[in-house]
């Protein structure tokens, strides 16, 4: 059996993505089947255009990028949070557009098969592909849980390399508050100062999704690539888009975390320590571990996996 083969033999079925009934609800809700696996996602993301991971309000007219000391260094945060939300974001528009795909306006579709547009985060249906695997809270009716993981990342390199700051050489950029409407004067007065991570910045990430499905891991991956051409951060829409190298695909936990891969880059080891199969994932039923063009192979196997979803949503 190919390594793919072996891959897909321990994913969940996708029928299980499907919203059924529960108890005492009204209408079918996403309940996935428990399976007690995993996959994980491994990967590193290279910054490749102005990024601003921000996470709090900066004072006054200043906004500056969040930072820790992590492993005797000074390093630029990527909050956990910020990849699920742009990440999430990213996936529902894919979602929409298989549907699309299909000859059905995608409002339509939902609101025939999930019963509203599901609009994140306020108005989510709970039903849905992307509610079933980042979860949700419909007001005082029902709740799914999340079953993709994230964990914080923080930079490779020293913020004082690679964050342009007060002091660095390329100092704080300069923005205008008002330049997204053209209705309001630029004055002296509407510009800001924001600190922001540089171009050739690498975070590694880490993901677990729970009870995988072929369509959640294969959906995951284009998601990510899409979120990269978005952005992350702070003003998205111009600024942090990414380039993602995925690292591993695999079942079970990875016995190494987002810190041991810091140490590895800066070992230089790291391309070795995957190149080579040499990482190790946890799962009872023995891992399974994609690498390379494995996993290129996996993610051309999305609309396969979405169709088999359309076609049970369909039944
Ligand atoms: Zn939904």
């Amino acid at each position: 059996m190919s390594q793919i083969d072996a891959f897909k033999g321990q994913m969940a079925s996708t029928a299980s993505l499907i919203p059924r009934m529960d108890k005492g609800k009204k209408r079918p809700v996403a309940q996935p089947i428990f399976t007690r696996r995993v996959a994980t996602v491994v990967g590193i993301k290279t910054v490749k255009s102005r990024f601003l991971p921000v996470s709090h309000e900066g004072q006054g007219i200043e906004t500056y990028v969040d930072k820790l000391e992590l492993l005797d260094k000074n390093r630029a945060e990527f909050i956990s949070r910020k990849l699920k939300g742009i990440e999430r974001r990213a996936h529902m528009s894919l979602f929409r557009e298989l549907i699309e795909q299909k000859g059905t306006g995608w409002q339509e579709f939902f609101k025939a098969k999930f019963y509203k547009e599901c609009t994140i985060p306020d108005e989510l249906c709970i039903a849905c592909w992307n509610c079933s695997l980042f979860g949700g809270l419909e007001a005082g009716k029902g709740a799914t849980f999340s079953r993709a993981r994230y964990f914080d990342s923080y930079s490779i390199e020293n913020t004082g390399d690679c964050v342009a700051m007060e002091g660095s050489e390329e100092g704080m950029g300069i923005g205008n508050q008002v330049y997204e409407d053209v209705s309001k004067p630029r004055t002296s007065d509407t510009y800001h100062l924001y600190e922001y991570v540089k171009a050739g910045t690498r975070f590694p990430f880490i993901t677990i999704i729970e009870s995988p499905t072929l369509l959640d891991v294969a959906g995951y991956i284009h998601a990510v690539r899409r979120a990269d051409e978005h952005g992350y951060g702070k003003y998205s829409a111009n600024h942090g888009k990414f380039d993602t190298e995925f690292l591993a695909v695999a079942t079970g936990y990875p016995r190494f975390s987002v810190l041991d891969m810091l140490k590895w880059s800066e070992a230089g080891t790291i391309k070795g320590l995957f190149d080579n199969r040499t990482v190790k994932f946890d799962d009872l039923s023995g891992s399974v571990a994609l690498f390379g063009s494995e996993i290129e192979e996996l993610a051309g196997m999305l609309q396969e996996a979405f169709n088999e979803y359309y076609e049970a949503l369909n039944r």
